[in-house]
């Protein structure tokens, strides 16, 4: 085990990951290649940047978040990326590599993190989560399992599968349910695809029990953030919003047309793609198109509208964020919070622990 302060390591490693990071945020939405151009570039005078503007951290602080040669503005996400980045990745090297000892379940959890923060960030930008970033975590998932059953250790297997194949199936259960449910109830499209194929990986890296709890997080803080959030924006929009006639008005009515005249996704279809999501057509389409397109019916390489003519809803609430934070608390957080489920769950059957009847007790 490592001597606790080596936590900064991992906080610098992080940080510099992180740096990386905002590449594949900004050039994954818009269809750009992460290997070209090679060097990254200011979006605002195409100056190509050296170390001095994209040391980690520091460049952002010391250079006050403006470009060096043009002096633009540097949105302050560069910094925040690279500390969030920096922050989980010390929390898990504390976690897994100074409390317990446990790096291949460490390297597991910081690469599906790193994949979990440029979710967040696209995902709260544009409102899509790039199939690509999905994938990955499913790799880092069935990797990490693979490594388990390879090496004969404990919670590689539950309920007569690999614990990453039984993971990705709860995640797949648990969203696409959602979206299902929410068709036949409310006729209303209640969860985005990008959600079900991120839980999907999710599920694969955290297996069952600790994913389960990371789907809970994220139920209760969408609920808690989303509520304030539409109240907050809700109470803004009332006050400039009184003019009902004229020009605003009528736009307003169109508006609203236009939503109502968007139908939700039909059973059939949801039925479709909850299939081709358990068979990972969507990952297989990432290397053949038209396959894709055949089951899909669009393209996998399709870069969004450019994000500047992209209108955002803003009581619209993006449930990817807060399942990809839930995730990222989970895998921090694993041990301390399965003990919380076990704990209640022994107390509140007086004895025989769910987890145990599930045969989860190796992941404890
Ligand atoms: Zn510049």
């Amino acid at each position: 085990m490592f001597i606790a302060w080596s936590w900064i390591a991992g906080l610098l490693i992080g940080a510099a990951i992180g740096s990386f990071l905002n590449v594949v945020i900004y050039r994954t939405p818009r269809g750009i290649s992460l290997s070209n151009p090679k060097n990254s570039f200011c979006p605002s005078c195409k100056h190509r940047l050296t170390t001095l503007d994209l040391f980690p951290l520091f460049s952002w602080l010391f250079l006050r978040g403006k470009c060096r040669h043009c002096g633009s503005k540097v949105s302050s996400r560069y910094f925040f990326v690279e500390l969030i980045t920096g922050s989980i990745w010390a929390g898990l090297w504390y976690q897994y590599l100074v409390v317990t000892w446990d790096p291949a379940k460490g390297i597991a959890y910081a690469c599906a993190a790193a994949a979990l923060v440029t979710i967040i960030f696209i995902d709260w930008e544009l409102y899509i989560i790039p199939d690509q970033v999905n994938a990955w975590l499913l790799v880092f998932g069935l990797a990490y399992d693979g490594w388990l059953i390879a090496t004969h250790k404990p919670g590689a297997w539950t309920w007569g599968m690999p614990s990453a194949i039984a993971g990705a199936l709860v995640g797949i259960a648990a969203l696409w349910g959602i979206a299902f449910l929410g068709r036949l109830v409310f006729r209303k499209d209640a969860m985005g695809h990008g959600d079900i194929k991120m839980a999907r990986g999710i599920g694969a890296v955290l297996f069952p029990a600790a994913a389960g709890i990371s789907f809970g997080l994220a139920v209760i803080m969408g609920a808690v953030f989303g509520i304030a959030q539409v109240f907050i924006f809700r109470s803004k929009e009332d006050e400039p919003e009184v003019v009902t006639g004229g020009e605003q008005g009528d736009l307003a009515v169109a508006e609203q047309r236009e939503e109502e005249e968007y139908p939700p996704e039909s059973i059939g279809s949801l039925l479709k793609s909850g299939i081709g999501y358990v068979l990972c057509f969507d990952i297989i389409g990432l290397f053949f198109p038209s396959f894709y397109k055949t089951w899909y019916g669009e393209d996998p390489y399709e870069p969004i509208s450019e994000a500047t003519g992209f209108e955002v809803e803003r009581t619209m609430i993006p449930f990817g964020p807060y399942l990809a934070l839930g995730a990222i608390l989970a895998a921090v957080f694993e041990a301390r919070l399965l003990g919380y489920v076990n704990t209640y769950i022994h107390w509140a059957t007086r004895g025989a622990t769910f987890l145990e009847q599930l045969n989860l007790r190796g992941r404890l």
